[in-house]
């Protein structure tokens, strides 16, 4: 029977671009004002200070049908007929038993439920507050000028007091823990998007290895860090790239730059950080010093030099040029850049396949 009651306090809108949400959080007011409503009912049935029989029926049924109509309309519909219930009842009772029972206190929950309901409305909300203040103030206008119609024993209202002010923050509370529920969820949501964002914006998509601007940037920042130390930048550009591309298609190419940085990351590793500059350019920044990287870049060399890529049943050599640079304490990382650039066209120039330093 629970489980049931659950279930239907938390079916979907039956409208796609609704928020669920703010459905399942008027059901459960209405619920609690279905047992808000039943325990008044109680309270003046065993109490005996006025018979309450046919007003608290009455909002019994109410908050049913308006239950059941969450079912049926969109939200702004819904929380109008919420708005409309509430109002009704804090003028009937206060018209009623007068201003002492604290039931127009209602009217703040109702008010921070449009506030946080209803997106996009300043107007809207300013209206609502105004309307609202103005609808407070003329009913304790009235109830200074006019008796109730019901005068209840002053121990009686003491306890409506304790019983509407306890019904209030649970509502309050309800609808607070919502919302403040859903700005967390959506906060954690956003942190975890920006930072599949920054990580997307940082890498190569198809070779998962650095961009350009992320090696420019930690470059720039490594220079900053270590004024007095000196390293290195290899730059590597496939040879005759064009002509892969040319003869087993587009496809192969992007298999060959994937391919290739596989076996960088084998033979560079944890030893320095791996980029894809360009189109079929690589950048290299191992951590060692010049002789190091020398060593390390030419037994990739060897390494490609024993290697064949396959595709499709055969079997290509792929080879690389590379340019290395040694950091001259200038503050332009793009000079730097462009001197290992120079190298590797030198290296181009004298036949490819070779490590210039
Ligand atoms: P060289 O030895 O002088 O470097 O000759 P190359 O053919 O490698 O150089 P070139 O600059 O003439 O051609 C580079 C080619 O790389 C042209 C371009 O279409 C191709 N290319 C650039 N980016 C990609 C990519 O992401 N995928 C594929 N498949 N090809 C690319
Ligand atoms: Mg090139
Ligand atoms: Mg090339």
């Amino acid at each position: 029977m629970l489980k049931n009651m659950y279930r239907l306090i938390n079916q979907d809108s039956r409208f796609d671009n609704e928020p669920k949400r703010l459905f399942v959080l008027l059901r459960w007011i209405y619920l609690l004002m279905f047992l808000y409503y039943l325990g008044l009912i109680l309270l003046m049935y065993f109490l005996k200070p006025h018979r309450f029989f046919w007003l608290g029926a009455g909002s019994l049924l109410v908050v049913l049908l308006a239950f059941g109509l969450t079912y049926r309309f969109r939200t702004k519909v819904n929380l109008l007929i919420y708005a409309l219930i509430q109002l009704a009842w804090i003028n009937t009772f206060v018209y009623q038993y007068g201003w002492d029972c604290g039931v127009q206190h209602f009217i703040f929950a109702l008010l921070v439920l449009l506030y946080f309901s209803v997106y996009d409305a300043l107007t809207f909300k300013i209206l609502c507050t105004a309307g609202m203040f103005a609808f407070r103030f003329g009913l304790f206008l009235y109830c200074r000028m006019y008796e109730p119609m019901v005068e209840l024993p002053v121990s009686f209202e003491v306890m409506l007091q304790v019983y509407n002010s306890v019904s209030l923050f649970i509502i309050f509370g309800i609808i607070c823990g919502n919302f403040s529920s859903n700005i967390e969820t959506a906060e954690k949501k956003l942190i975890q998007y920006n930072k599949q964002l920054q990580w997307l914006a940082s890498v190569d998509p198809l070779t998962g290895v650095w961009n350009r601007r992320t090696m420019s940037d930690h470059l720039e920042s490594y220079m900053v860090q270590s004024r007095n130390r000196t390293f290195v930048v290899v730059l590597g550009d496939i040879d005759h790239f064009k002509q892969i591309n040319d003869q087993w298609g587009h496809n192969c190419g992007d298999a060959v730059l994937v391919w290739l940085t596989g076996i960088f990351q084998e033979e560079i590793g944890e030893r320095g950080s791996i980029c894809r500059w360009g189109g079929e350019e690589f950048l290299f920044f191992p951590k060692m010093n010049g002789d190091e990287v020398f060593q390390v870049i030419s037994e990739l060399k060897v390494r490609l030099d024993s290697s064949r890529f396959e595709w499709e049943g055969e079997s290509m050599k792929v080879s690389m040029t590379f340019g290395l640079e040694e950091y001259d304490f200038q503050p332009d990382i793009k000079e730097l850049v462009k001197r290992a650039d120079e190298k590797m066209y030198l290296g181009k120039e004298r036949g490819r396949n070779r490590v210039i330093y």
